[in-house]
């Protein structure tokens, strides 16, 4: 399975962000890993014409319907998008997602062809208490769907504590922390829990890119402010290369 860098631009980018995306193209005009950017709903079509993967940010479990303002996971498909995050964690605590909704989001998703990368991570209080790894086993447990394969998800474990702060676990805590969700998704999924790829997301930046993806397991990062700037993510697409 290729290593996978994933961008999340958040409720940011508007077209005068699109040459970032341009110059990223330029950058990695032939990549040894799978680059995708998830962007909002808005730019998703022009973003799909630089040449990079694109994908959605979130979808909605029905294909269509009466959901004023939510956005399904055909229609991402028809934008351009080949991927698309479910389970963040700002959209766990915005929106009071959990573990059910996120599985039945993954579920359409995947029959909309979309590859899904699919978020998990504790919050300080539960890192503080040494629940990290119960709450990961729990959240893959009842948000990552029976039929999950390494060809159709990714799993981000992004622990909230560390996402847009600058603060980072040490590399051993993530060494550990991936290590066991190596093994919990083997045992439940077998070859696919083995191959499925495990990125690491929270405050990744060209400064520490390299050490977190000398690590065991990890596959690749979820990246979001680093992502915005071409400048500040093609170092880390590089360090993964
Ligand atoms: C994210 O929101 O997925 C994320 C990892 O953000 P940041 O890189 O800004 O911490």
């Amino acid at each position: 399975m290729r290593k996978l860098i994933a961008g999340n631009w958040k409720m940011n980018g508007t077209a005068a962000d699109l040459g970032e995306l341009r110059t990223l193209a330029q950058q990695h005009p032939d990549p040894s890993v799978d680059i995708v950017i998830c962007g909002p709903a808005t730019l998703l079509s022009r973003m799909a014409e630089t040449g990079l993967m694109i994908g959605g940010e979130d979808c909605h479990p029905a294909a269509s319907g009466a959901h004023t303002g939510d956005i399904s996971a055909p229609m991402l498909a028809d934008a351009g998008a080949s991927h698309v995050i479910t389970g963040h964690s700002e959209r766990r605590s915005d929106h009071g997602e959990d573990d059910a909704l996120i599985a039945a989001k993954t579920q359409a998703a995947w029959a909309a062809d979309l590859h899904v990368i699919l978020c998990i991570g504790e919050s300080e209080a539960q890192y503080r208490a040494g629940k990290t790894l119960d709450v990961l086993r729990r959240q893959l447990d009842h948000s990552v769907p029976d039929g999950a394969t390494a060809a159709t998800t990714t799993i981000a474990y992004e622990p909230i504590w560390a996402i847009g702060t600058g603060l980072t676990p040490t590399p051993q805590e993530i060494a550990d922390v991936h290590s066991a969700l190596r093994a919990h998704l083997t045992a439940r999924f077998g070859e696919d829990g083995a191959q499925m790829r495990l990125l690491y997301g929270g405050s990744v930046k060209a400064s520490n890119a390299a050490d977190i993806f000398a690590l065991d397991h990890v596959d690749g990062a979820l990246v979001g402010g680093a992502s915005l700037k071409a400048a500040d993510f093609s170092p880390i697409i590089t360090a993964l290369e």
